[in-house]
């Protein structure tokens, strides 16, 4: 996903984790009583406010989607963006192009995009998947439903949740919700979620809250909108004054 680094939050002592272990267990079961679905379109709401439509992602095609969601796990956004200019420079950002490379040189070019190695492991083999399955033609996976896509996904070497997920959404424009570290954080400061709290369940109730027909639109701005939040305010040390979430919820 286009962000800066995907660092996670820093380790916090073991006497903090346990009062914040307290507050949150509280504050889940506070949350579903006080309807979860309510709470998330209000965060929405407030986002889309605060900062409008975000026209993610920032790709010229489908495949180019693909090979970020790749190249950008673990890796800050400007460094992806060197690596698929390289890519880019050498006409060699198509599927027919990463295939016929060699081992070194695909490594060679993506590696402004850090762990090259296992990044190049990783982007072929997701392009090896797609060529097995389509040929490239993303047409022809229409009428495949989306958990079995997502299935496909999750089952080739180096995708996992939040990276398939984006390709999903993102790429082939399937209703389904991207967990990242900052959609953890800023739920988990606001007592609406725990360290615990697993991938699907998070994305489970953001889906839940997005039902309806525009659920597509809706859910590809608000998980944009939750890293402009997180690098403008909610960084690893948050900035709450003048932040859309103030108070929230
Ligand atoms: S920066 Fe904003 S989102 Fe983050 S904890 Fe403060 S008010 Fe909440």
């Amino acid at each position: 996903m286009p962000k800066a680094a995907n660092k996670l939050e820093p380790r916090r002592s073991p006497r903090t984790q346990g009062r914040q272990g307290a507050r949150n267990t509280s504050a889940s079961s506070a949350l579903s009583a006080v309807n979860n679905v309510a709470i998330l379109r209000d965060l929405a709401r407030r986002l889309q406010r605060a900062f409008g439509a975000q026209r993610w992602w920032p790709a010229r095609t489908p495949f180019e989607v693909m090979v970020g969601a790749v190249l950008t796990q673990n890796a800050n956004w400007k460094n992806v963006e060197q690596a698929i200019a390289n890519l880019r420079a050498e006409r060699l950002l198509s599927l027919a192009g990463i295939i016929a490379l060699s081992r070194l040189r695909l490594q060679r070019l993506i590696r402004p995009a850090g762990y090259f190695r296992v990044k190049e492991k990783r982007l072929r083999s997701l392009c090896e998947w797609l060529d097995g399955r389509c040929k490239g033609r993303l047409a022809r996976l229409a009428k495949t439903p989306t958990l079995e896509l997502r299935a496909e996904l999750l089952a080739v070497h180096g995708v996992g949740p939040e990276t398939a997920d984006s390709i999903l959404l993102y790429a082939l424009e399937r209703p389904v919700f991207v967990i990242d570290a900052y959609t953890r954080r800023v739920l988990t400061r606001h007592g609406l979620s725990h360290d615990r709290e697993d991938y699907e369940s998070l994305r489970g109730r953001f889906e839940r809250a997005m039902r309806g027909r525009s659920r597509l639109r809706r859910m590809n701005e608000l998980h944009a909108q939750v890293v402009a939040l997180a690098k403008r305010h909610c960084r690893v040390r948050p900035s709450c004054e003048g932040c859309p979430l103030e108070g929230w919820p």
